[in-house]
């Protein structure tokens, strides 16, 4: 099951552990399927039975990889 689903306050409330420290606007995320991905450095972060990994690791993995391109479910 991959569907699960997050709690939207949650996902408000989260934000790129990579940006953040830039400002309180900084490093808001958008959700493409099990994707956060992050507004301002475009890393990715996947969403794993429905919790959200916010590992800068895991972000850089697919930072290059365009959304389109993104696997359904992060390996
Ligand atoms: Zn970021």
């Amino acid at each position: 099951m991959n569907d699960k689903t997050v709690d939207p306050r949650l996902l408000e409330m989260l934000r790129c552990p990579a940006c953040v420290r830039s400002g309180p606007q900084a490093g808001l995320l958008d959700r493409h399927g099990n994707w956060l991905v992050c507004r301002d450095c475009s890393r990715k972060y996947p969403i794993r039975d429905g919790i959200p990994v916010m590992l800068i690791e895991e972000g850089d993995k697919y930072k290059a990889t365009a959304i389109q391109d993104l696997p359904a479910t992060a390996q």
